[in-house]
């Protein structure tokens, strides 16, 4: 089966990662810091190393302060973990509806969905274009929210010349294998935001205060760590930054072969009946995820099965989060994000992946086009 997405592991990557299991530090050392660091530069922003993308996402959550009490605002095509993680706070998460082309959160439904509880406002970067983050930072500012970025699908992607990782006040991704670079497991929280940082990494590391400043018994001894709120061991290890800043270093790369090959799509694609092809905004410069069609006139299930019966590993992303039984369970009811329920209706994400070949894109366009004009 031709997976949707896949990995690219080189050599490099292999003795990058073999040289830091010969080291001193398997975790909590110095390849952290360079990961980190690596990262930073990529994302234009401070970065704290954590276990997924789902911890990225309850780590940001966490440094914002969300919990009891709290609302946070977000959109419903995403993976669950971007509502989840807010739940698992104690939040109650609003889901706002997205736009009918891009599929991110639209600002004016986030705006309408805001009251004096917003604490949060979190966007996803679906496919791997940018949420409209100028139209979303005015309403995150007037109702004094944060605003926060699941960009697990854009790193590397840019919007207005700014690069994903500045254009929320926390910016969360993460490198599953599919994702468009990996560690394996691995994820990052951005921010320029001191305080946040701070409070993203305390909260990462078991929410140990190790600096003799802040402590309430400083004088406790050498050894003396303490606690003020509770976290998590959400660490990357050593072995797995490593893994991450070898493939940062091919990224340019990844997002170039990306690019190509949804260009590809689009010219292959265009004019196939019944099919309609993912937009891109004039001001975005996407590194995509995912390249997602919607497939009309009923028949998204249809072309499914049948590409999968013929070998070709496509994907559905997403069930909106809240048709998810956890959040029936909690009263949330189907017909609440009409826009997003459509899109999930028809949408179909084709294989994209930096080593698919152009052989196997054409196979995934012609599978394509064979079932559609049948
Ligand atoms: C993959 C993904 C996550 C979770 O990342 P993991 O590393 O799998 O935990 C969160 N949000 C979105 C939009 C994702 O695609």
């Amino acid at each position: 089966m031709l997976p949707y997405g896949r990995q690219n592991v080189t050599d490099a990557d292999v003795e990058a990662v073999t040289s830091a299991l010969r080291s001193d530090w398997l975790t909590t050392g110095p390849r952290v810091v360079s990961f980190e660091d690596d990262l930073a530069r990529v994302a234009g922003a401070p970065c704290v190393a954590v276990i997924n993308g789902t911890a990225a996402l309850h780590t940001a959550y966490a440094a914002a302060g969300v919990g009891p009490g709290d609302e946070v605002v977000t959109t419903p095509m995403t993976f669950y973990a971007t509502a989840g993680t807010a739940s698992m706070l104690g939040a109650t998460v609003v889901f706002a509806d997205v736009e009918e082309d891009t599929a991110n959160l639209d600002p004016y439904a986030a705006e309408a969905a805001v009251t004096g509880r917003t604490r949060a406002i979190a966007a996803v970067d679906y496919a791997g274009h940018p949420a409209e983050y100028d139209a979303l930072r005015k309403v995150a500012d007037s109702a004094d929210a944060v605003l926060i970025a699941d960009a697990a699908h854009a790193i590397g992607s840019a919007y207005r010349g700014r690069p994903v990782g500045t254009l929320a006040d926390l910016t969360t991704f993460s490198f599953f294998p599919t994702k468009n670079l990996t560690t394996g497991e691995g994820g990052a929280v951005a921010t320029a935001d001191p305080e946040l940082l701070r409070r993203a990494r305390v909260f990462r590391t078991v929410g140990l205060v190790r600096d003799r400043d802040r402590m309430r018994h400083p004088d406790e001894g050498g050894w003396h760590q303490e606690v003020h709120e509770f976290g998590l061991n959400y660490r990357l290890p050593d072995v797995l930054c490593a893994m991450g800043s070898s493939q940062l270093v091919r990224l340019p790369a990844f997002k170039a072969r990306r690019q190509e090959l949804c260009a590809r799509y689009d010219e292959l694609l265009a004019g196939v009946p019944g099919l309609r092809l993912p937009v891109t905004r004039g001001h975005v410069d996407p590194m995509r995820h995912l390249y997602p069609v919607r497939v009309l006139d009923g028949r998204r299930r249809e072309v499914f099965d049948r590409m999968r019966a013929a070998g070709i590993g496509v994907q559905v992303n997403y069930v909106p989060a809240y048709w998810h039984p956890v959040y029936k369970d909690l009263g949330y009811r189907r017909g609440m994000c009409p826009n997003a329920e459509a899109f999930y209706a028809e949408e179909l994400s084709l294989p994209l992946f930096y080593d698919l070949t152009d052989a196997d894109q054409d196979r995934v366009v012609e599978a394509l086009r064979t079932i559609l004009e049948s």
